[in-house]
């Protein structure tokens, strides 16, 4: 999609834009090490975290300025470029006096409509790429903002990272890798480049091939993943890093997928498949509309009675009925559910949509 903009802003970009590092920079040493290790295979960037939003005091909060130096120390030595995250208008400067080649907002950070203007503030005059990270929460709004404050600052480099979302459901991963979200940034921004974090939303490091996989197959930009010379002993987030060769083992068994393909034979099956999709979406539309029709009528029904528009005991059964159901379509529970909570509040919407206005 908009992986040669990387290119175009002077970073490295190989089979896919890659940003590998370590959670934290925790030594001299082990930033050297990691830049030894990373250089010659067309690394983007080397992250490392130097300040460390963590999200209960007392753990490892970064090794603060010195870090920098050492990051700076690993680029002249290597000539790999380096980027860490900037979560307040004083990182900004420390990063722009090191001349830092590439910045990111964390997940935590992006969440705060304040912080991300205090730092669009101070980059206002600078171009320094800046890429922003989903905020926690799954809210499309606050990462197009985020974004939108930095362009309104002026800065024209501009990418995002998808990290997952924080969740209470049990699940496989640390954080929900939600598609839906970049989806719909791409969707609402197709002009930014967009990466894929599998390590933040894997949280543990046999999971990342996986979620990375599924990044490219939706065409992702590029990967940003944590490495660490000894992933056991790291500081902040060990079970989620790879070594740096277990990440290029992982880049090069990455099937990529391209948005199109020349084959007539291909093209034409694609094309008759797009048809009876099409087909059955407007059927489905059309349902969906005589059944909001009936359900207007019910609600007129219930308004003529005084009877409430919500009927837990109904919904109740709807829900078990539908997912059992769609368990024999082998549609997902969670699927069916999503699905019937939609249909079910646009229901509710109509029925007290409707009450209010027979009542005015
Ligand atoms: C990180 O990149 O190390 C980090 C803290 O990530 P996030 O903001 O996605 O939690
Ligand atoms: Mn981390």
């Amino acid at each position: 999609m908009n992986e040669a903009k990387f290119k175009d802003w002077g970073f490295p970009v190989g089979r896919m834009f890659l940003a590998a590092g370590p959670c934290s920079a925790e030594s001299e040493e082990q930033i050297l090490e990691t830049a030894r290790a990373l250089a010659g295979h067309d690394v983007g960037f080397m992250r490392a975290g130097i300040w460390k939003p963590r999200t209960r005091p007392g753990s490892f909060e970064g090794v603060g300025l010195k870090g920098l130096a050492w990051m700076d120390r690993a680029r002249t030595e290597t000539g790999l470029k380096i980027g860490t995250e900037v979560a307040e208008p004083a990182h900004v400067e420390a990063c722009l006096e090191y001349d830092v080649d590439i910045l990111w907002i964390g997940a935590r950070t992006s969440t705060n409509p304040f912080s991300v203007q205090a730092i669009a503030d101070v980059l206002k005059g600078t171009d320094v790429p800046v890429l922003v990270k989903n905020p926690m929460t799954a809210d499309i709004g606050l990462w197009v903002g985020a974004i939108e404050r930095l362009a309104n600052a002026g800065l024209t480099k501009i990418g995002a990272i998808h990290r997952g979302f924080a969740s209470t459901m049990e699940m496989r991963y640390r954080n929900a890798p939600n598609w839906k979200m970049p989806i719909e940034l791409n969707r609402h921004m197709p002009e930014i480049p967009l990466i894929c974090d599998p390590s933040h939303i894997c949280g543990k490091a046999d999971l990342i091939h996986t979620i990375a996989q599924e990044a490219m197959d939706l065409l992702f930009d590029g990967l940003m993943v944590e490495v660490h010379p000894d992933p056991p002993s790291a500081l902040s987030d060990a079970a989620q890093q790879l070594t740096p060769a277990q990440l290029i083992s992982m880049v090069d068994s990455l099937e990529l997928s391209r948005e199109e393909s020349d084959s007539p034979v291909f093209t034409d099956r694609l094309g008759r498949l797009r048809e009876s999709v099409d087909e059955l979406d407007g059927q489905l539309l059309e349902l969906l509309g005589q059944r909001m029709d009936i359900v207007a009528e019910m609600g007129r029904l219930k308004a003529a009675q005084s009877v409430s528009t919500l009927q837990p005991h109904r919904w109740q059964e709807i829900v078990d009925d539908r997912v059992e159901k769609g368990r024999g379509l082998e549609l997902s529970e969670g699927f069916v559910l999503q699905v019937m909570q939609s249909i079910h509040e646009e229901a509710i919407r109509r029925q007290e949509a409707d009450r209010v206005e027979g009542a005015e």
